[in-house]
């Protein structure tokens, strides 16, 4: 391997530690930051992923409250939930797990979410926000994204960024959050004719697909930073990402692993627009 590896999990617990020592801020003040997790049904993945919101959550400090919904809730009874929430002072961030049940508009019901208290950041507000340049939360994954590119020191201006994948949570805000730091970017999607055309003249790629081995050494040019947000399974079960890791890891400058590397950084950063939302509200 040459390719230096990017950390995920040590990046991760160094910004836990900063939100930490936000929260004990706060507390000072005699504010508890309080993020609710509402789920709706019992999806397996999704339980793993509440759980680990609330443990990392506590594990700072911020009170974190799950409530759970049966799959059959009527859509209008979650809506009545959220809009209670966003009238609680003591609530400073509210997520509701995706997936919902399939007769539930989702969209729908994120838009019920105040964008003050959309630490999730797919409110249209907050992505109209992103869209424009003005604050407001980004998404976790992308916003863990750059976090890892800043950790490392690298300097986005006039760089060609390529990302793979856009859609509304990962590819499209992380373009965008490219742009802003003045990359050159390329989005690329399953209809992009000729893909390693584009990545291999990338100095930075985000692979954002959902699919093992999407980018292999041959699509990669000698130095670029490859960040891998892909989540999938090898044929023995094990989680692997979107890039051919052993291959790609001979040819880049810098690699993020999975697990170890998107992963953590997505559960950190909504620790961070959390306390985030509780500072705005002090
Ligand atoms: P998604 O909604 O399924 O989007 C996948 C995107 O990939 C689509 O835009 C699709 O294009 C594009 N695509 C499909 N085949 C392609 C190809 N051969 N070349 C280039 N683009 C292609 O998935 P997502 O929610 O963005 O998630 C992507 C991956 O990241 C998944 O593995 C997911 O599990 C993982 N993920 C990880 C984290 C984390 O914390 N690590 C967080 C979120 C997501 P079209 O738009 O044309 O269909």
């Amino acid at each position: 391997m040459t390719a230096q590896l990017i950390d995920g999990n040590a990046l991760a617990r160094q910004v836990r530690a900063e939100v930490a020592g936000r929260v004990t801020a706060l507390k000072q003040r005699g504010i508890q930051p309080h993020l609710a997790v509402i789920l709706v049904g019992d999806n397996p993945a999704s339980q793993v992923y509440v759980r680990n919101k609330v443990a990392d959550s506590e594990q700072t400090g911020l009170k974190a409250t799950l409530e759970r919904y049966p799959a059959a809730l009527p859509q209008a009874e979650l809506l009545a939930r959220i809009r209670a929430l966003n009238a609680d002072a003591n609530v400073h961030g509210i997520l509701v797990q995706l997936p919902l049940p399939p007769h539930m508009d989702a969209q729908a019901v994120i838009e019920t979410i105040a964008p003050a208290k959309d630490v999730d950041g797919f409110h249209v507000a907050s992505a109209g926000a992103l869209m424009v340049g003005r604050p407001g939360f980004r998404p976790c994954t992308p916003s863990g994204c750059m976090r890892m590119l800043e950790s490392i020191g690298y300097k986005l201006k006039g760089k060609h960024a390529v990302v793979m994948g856009r859609s509304n949570i990962v590819g499209k805000p992380m373009a965008l959050m490219l742009l802003a730091q003045n990359a050159t970017v390329t989005l690329c999607h399953s209809a992009t004719l000729d893909l390693a055309r584009h990545t291999r003249d990338a100095d930075v790629i985000v692979a954002a697909v959902g699919k093992r081995n999407v980018l292999t050494g041959g699509m990669v040019k000698p130095g670029a930073v490859v960040i891998d947000v892909g989540m999938n399974r090898d044929d023995h079960g094990k989680l692997c990402g979107d890039v051919d890791f052993a291959d790609v890891s001979q040819i880049a400058g810098w690699i993020t692993p999975v697990p170890g590397g998107v992963g953590p950084m997505t559960r950190a950063m909504l620790l961070v627009n959390t306390i985030e939302a509780a500072e705005r509200s002090a």
